[in-house]
């Protein structure tokens, strides 16, 4: 057992939450609804800074153009991802899977570092999820109000609130659902027809789809995803250890908790400690726990209730930081170590992968060449022998330009035999384009050996000879 692994605790959640009163008792009841109260600070301006970006970056890219193509396009029906001057075919899977072990090994370092901050900052499940409560609190009011307004009987104020707040959540929904198909086919075109209804009936139906995954997700599962879909909430534990930073409190200074007047100083001598048990930390937390009941899975890291303590310790003239980013070593006033063989390791695996995918990057050639045995053109047989009594066989040279550029392209073929070559000698492709191109070999039999003749079959480009790809095939020539 390593025993600098920290416990997670699952406590059960005793919130202080509204919740509509029930005229009778029910089996099945339904949640808690969880009214997240706003609250400014330094994590939260941070938090909203970096989800801004985020947004933009992803409302934005799509509509890049490089040259005259738009420049991230991951166009599933023709097989192939644009970004920019790199295009990803099928056979380039190695790239594709080399960034999602980088992705998943980026995650592992920062979170052992500093836990789940990818949740609380960057998350799209957060960054819509804070979207949609701003909708919420700017229509429906605070905290407060937004309870109230729940308690109270409909009325058509109430009514015109929840239905502007809903038309809100979807028409951003919408437009974000687009924006993201517009990643998978030319953005311009699908905003045009998809307003015009012209858009293709699985273009519709991708658009709907996410707009109704996310009006549902970040309008009503919000914490639910947190808490009870999202795999890494389970396995999170499996990477932290005491030297992790994640937000805590910071007991020893807490307690006991209690209420009391700001002129109170001596609180101490009360045994009270610091926390005045407001519950502010309670009422910002949008997954809806108590902090100081130790750390827990649903918590994401996103310091919303750093800033409401911090911001009534100021009030009350008490030092902040009883909530904090802090590491368990330091709340029990041992050394945080930073270096530490599991971060070395989340680290030099990073950098070992990161240096795979460039290499790969960087070996990767703009051809491929697939060769075939073309046996339908000769009735099934491997060969057939010609009225003049040469024995010829047939091939299907499969190529792919991967580059954006137009290339000319030289073909050959090697053998030790003296082979005479049937068909183009030079292709021209677009850029991006695939195209099979039959061509057939003939040899004298009474000039060679008969069986089998390992031959290669070789592409390069007219303009830069070195790039040259080459596979190996085989010539029958006969019993
Ligand atoms: S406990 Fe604090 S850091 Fe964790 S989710 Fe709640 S508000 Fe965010
Ligand atoms: S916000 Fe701070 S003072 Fe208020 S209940 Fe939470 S920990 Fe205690």
């Amino acid at each position: 057992m390593d025993n600098n692994r920290i416990d997670i605790k699952n406590i059960p959640v005793s919130v202080e939450t509204y919740k509509p009163e029930q005229s009778s008792q029910t089996k099945y009841a339904s949640r808690d609804r969880i009214y997240v109260r706003s609250v400014k600070g330094l994590h939260q301006s941070l938090r909203r800074n970096m989800g801004f970006v985020f947004m933009a970056l992803f409302m934005l890219l799509p509509w890049i153009q490089y040259n005259g193509t738009q420049a991230i396009l991951l166009n599933i029906g023709e097989q192939k991802f644009n970004i920019f001057a790199l295009t990803l075919w099928p056979q380039d899977f190695t790239i594709l899977a080399w960034i999602f072990v980088i992705a998943a090994y980026a995650l592992f370092f920062v979170t052992a570092f500093y836990g789940r901050v990818w949740c609380g900052y960057l998350c799209p499940q957060s960054v819509w999820t804070f979207i949609f409560m701003w909708f919420e609190e700017k229509i429906q009011g605070s905290r407060n109000q937004r309870m109230t307004l729940d308690k109270a009987p409909w009325s058509l104020s109430k009514f015109a609130k929840k239905a502007l707040t809903h038309f809100c959540w979807l028409a951003f929904a919408l437009l974000t659902s687009l924006i993201f198909v517009g990643y998978f086919t030319p953005v311009g075109p699908l905003f045009i027809n998809f307003f015009t209804f012209e858009a293709g009936f699985w273009a519709v139906l991708s658009v709907l789809f996410f707009t109704l995954c996310t009006y549902g997700n970040a309008g009503w599962m919000r914490e639910i995803m947190c808490t009870h879909i999202c795999p890494y909430a389970r396995f999170q534990s499996a990477m932290f250890d005491k030297d992790t930073f994640t937000v805590a409190y910071d007991e020893q200074r807490g307690e006991n908790r209690g209420p009391r007047s700001r002129k109170d100083t001596d609180y101490k001598a009360q045994g009270l400690g610091d926390c005045i048990d407001c519950n502010l930390c309670v009422h910002v937390c949008p997954t809806g726990i108590d902090i100081r009941n130790g750390l827990q899975y649903e918590c994401i890291n996103c310091g919303a209730c750093i800033d409401a303590c911090d911001d009534t310790m100021t009030k009350m003239g008490y030092p902040t930081g009883l909530i904090s980013y802090t590491t368990e070593h330091n709340l029990k006033g041992q050394k945080t170590r930073i270096f530490r063989g599991k971060l070395i390791g989340y680290f030099l695996v990073l950098v070992l992968v990161c240096a795979a995918f460039v290499i790969n990057l960087a070996l990767r050639k703009p051809l491929e060449l697939d060769v075939m045995l073309d046996r339908g053109s000769v009735g099934g047989s491997l060969y057939r022998e010609t009225a003049s009594g040469l024995i010829e066989n047939t091939y299907r040279l499969a190529m792919i330009n991967k580059s954006q550029q137009p290339i000319t392209l030289l073909l050959s073929v090697d053998s030790a035999e003296p082979l005479q070559w049937i068909g183009p000698t030079e292709v021209s492709l677009a850029g991006g384009e695939s195209r099979d191109v039959p061509v057939s070999l003939a040899l004298d039999p009474n000039e060679a050996n008969r069986g089998r003749i390992i031959i290669r079959f070789s592409i390069t480009d007219q303009a830069n000879p070195a790039l040259t790809v080459s596979q190996e095939s085989t010539f029958f020539a006969g019993r």
